[in-house]
């Protein structure tokens, strides 16, 4: 309608109405690509949302199932160290605490507290990362995606030669009970910090044993290491949660309403 409109102003060569014709043509593409333009941020306004939402629920969820995990490792980690007292040339020590000897029993145990984020990884994939606009947050996860996959090529480096100090030195460190399952035993760990009176070791023998002193100094260490990554893992989804909690007005896990 608009072209008839303009070929008759030609035709009379009216060129105000062809102007302002020219003009209607040029305002209305441009309010319409502005429109579409608005949509258009809109929708990724609302997918970005989504995204730290998906991210929100992987963390918390993460940190939870991985929470016997990790406190299983710190449990490790303090029994280890105190253990190794009782191994210094000079040391007093001549008995085990009931921790102390199942921390030896369980040295060559890893148990998985990495926490992958699906949402980063797909978006990484797909090459939409920068839909996240919150450049800080973005440098977080992208730091966590990069860490992770060197923690956990160290974990494979630290199991791969590991010395299983229950069939090596099986007379001296000795299971007085069977275990029913591995949940059941990890528990009963936590709980106490040892497996009271299930886990038999023989301190004399041991010290007197440079094999099982070296064993179990370089599993020690494996250990030692193993905590150091997932407390850097543990600092770094901190970090990231918080900083969603932020973006999102959480608080303590309560949303609070716009
Ligand atoms: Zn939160």
């Amino acid at each position: 309608m608009i072209l008839r409109r303009v070929i008759k102003h030609f035709h009379n060569q009216e060129w105000t109405a062809i102007f302002l014709d020219f003009l209607i043509v040029v305002v209305g593409v441009f309010v319409g690509l502005q429109v579409q333009n608005w949509n258009d941020s809109r929708q990724e306004v609302v997918q970005e949302q989504k995204y730290y939402h998906r991210l929100h629920t992987e963390i918390v969820k993460g940190l939870d199932e991985t929470r016997a995990a990790f406190t299983f490792q710190q449990v490790q980690r303090q029994n280890l160290n105190g253990a190794l007292e009782a191994f210094r040339e000079a040391s007093e020590i001549r008995h085990l605490s009931d921790g102390q000897c199942a921390s030896i029993y369980f040295s060559h145990i890893y148990e998985d507290a990495f926490i992958p984020l699906p949402t980063v990884t797909e978006l990484l994939a797909s090459g939409q990362l920068s839909i996240l606009k919150k450049d800080d947050l973005r440098a977080l996860l992208i730091a966590h995606f990069l860490a992770l996959k060197g923690w956990e090529d160290g974990v494979d480096g630290l199991q791969a030669d590991r010395a299983v100090m229950t069939s090596r030195y099986a007379d001296l460190i000795r299971l007085g009970v069977e275990f029913s399952n591995w949940s059941f035993v990890q528990q009963t760990f936590i709980d106490n910090g040892s497996m009271r009176g299930k886990i038999h070791c023989n301190l004399a023998g041991m010290r007197a044993n440079n094999r099982f002193k070296n064993d179990l100094f370089d599993n020690s260490s494996r250990q030692e290491s193993y905590f150091e990554s997932l407390k850097l893992q543990q600092e770094a989804l901190h970090s990231i949660h918080a900083k969603l909690d932020d973006v999102l007005r959480i608080s303590h896990g309560k949303e609070v309403k716009p």
